[in-house]
């Protein structure tokens, strides 16, 4: 089956390879429609490997997808052929002791698309668990669909921070997912939510949100602006996003005392904290490893239109042009959020 493979670091090619599309009784079979590029698809592209996850062989690329059922196990009960899905790239085991607890997402078992070894779904099927695969209420689009994944992740952030409806929150870092965090925080009950970063081009993306007000730090104190705003009393939720090792430096600053932070972006070398200052207000630390129980939530959110992504789409590439939305995507072009390539 053709697929966009990973050859190694800096290579990509779209070719045929062979794909296990085994029907088990609880599987869909799925035709893919439209996948998104990840930050995390092109840091494999770019750097071979994210962590101690290294891309020792050929991998298909791609996890934010959606597509439409075209065949089904024979105890599959809650879809059907023709309905319209997005798939929960990453798959625990069921009957493991953290499926059990309901934080399925740390399964130490879990297999997740385009994490090596495991193949993504850059590709025109794949087979899918029933029990990962949601489907997509009429009036949300493929293109919507295929967002419900990197939107995921803002939503396990702004369940991690149990907001209190009309808590105000700081998101540190204007990127995809500091944008997902604050849709989502607004989604939950913040009545604002600041965005700093240091490109105006990004805060611009995230301030046409009623809601977000975007500071950039190198303009604005971002200390004193908050204090300004909050009675030096501070934020009631700061999510960090940003995963720049500058970041974490007086981070507990924007906080308000017995307030939460919630580190959702992963820096790539261990970093400091100051824990004399979390201590010092008795802050909460949250952190967020993808998600759980977030996906029918989250698509809940969109269907209702409290949350339109269609904003954060900016650039459609067809499969046989995959390569080079990957290349866009790694020029890093401050104006571009999501890149979706379209199969269907
Ligand atoms: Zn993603």
């Amino acid at each position: 089956m053709r697929a966009l493979v990973l050859e190694e670091k800096l290579k990509l090619s779209l070719r045929d390879i062979d794909l296990p599309l085994d029907l088990g009784p609880r599987d869909v079979k799925i035709a893919i429609h439209t996948v998104g590029v990840c930050g995390s698809d092109v840091h494999y592209y770019t750097h071979g490997r994210i962590g101690p996850f290294v891309v020792n062989a050929p991998m298909v690329l791609g996890h934010e997808a959606a597509g439409t059922v075209v065949e089904i196990g024979a105890e599959v009960k809650s879809l059907k052929v023709g309905d319209r899905v997005c798939m929960e790239p990453g798959i625990p085991d069921l009957t493991s002791k953290a499926s059990k607890l309901g934080i399925y997402n740390v399964d130490p078992s879990v297999t997740f698309w385009a994490t090596p070894p495991v193949h993504g779904c850059l590709t025109p099927y794949v087979v899918f668990p029933e029990a990962f695969t949601y489907k997509l209420p009429e009036n949300v689009s493929f293109a919507e669909g295929a967002m419900v994944e990197p939107f995921a992740i803002g939503m396990q952030a702004a369940a991690k921070a149990r907001i209190v409806p009309g808590d105000t929150a700081l998101v540190i870092g204007a990127g995809p997912i500091g944008i997902m965090v604050a849709l989502a925080a607004l989604a939950g009950g913040c009545s604002r939510v600041y965005v700093s970063d240091l490109v105006n081009e990004k805060l611009a993306i995230a301030g046409q949100y009623d809601g977000i007000v975007p500071v950039n730090i190198r303009e604005t104190d971002l200390k004193a602006r908050i204090a300004a705003d909050t009675d030096d009393w501070g934020v009631d939720i700061v999510f960090e996003a940003s995963g720049s090792p500058r970041a974490y430096d007086g981070i507990f600053n924007f906080v308000r005392p017995g307030g939460t932070i919630v580190f959702v972006g992963l820096p790539v070398e261990p970093i400091a904290l100051d824990i004399v200052a979390a201590s010092a207000k008795e802050v909460k630390m949250e952190t967020v490893f993808r998600y759980a129980n977030v996906f029918d939530r989250a698509l809940s959110l969109i269907a209702s239109g409290k949350v339109d992504l269609k904003p954060l789409i900016t650039g459609v590439y067809s499969f046989e042009d995959s390569i080079a939305a990957f290349e866009r995507a790694a020029s890093g072009n401050p104006n571009d959020v999501k890149l979706q390539i379209t199969l269907g």
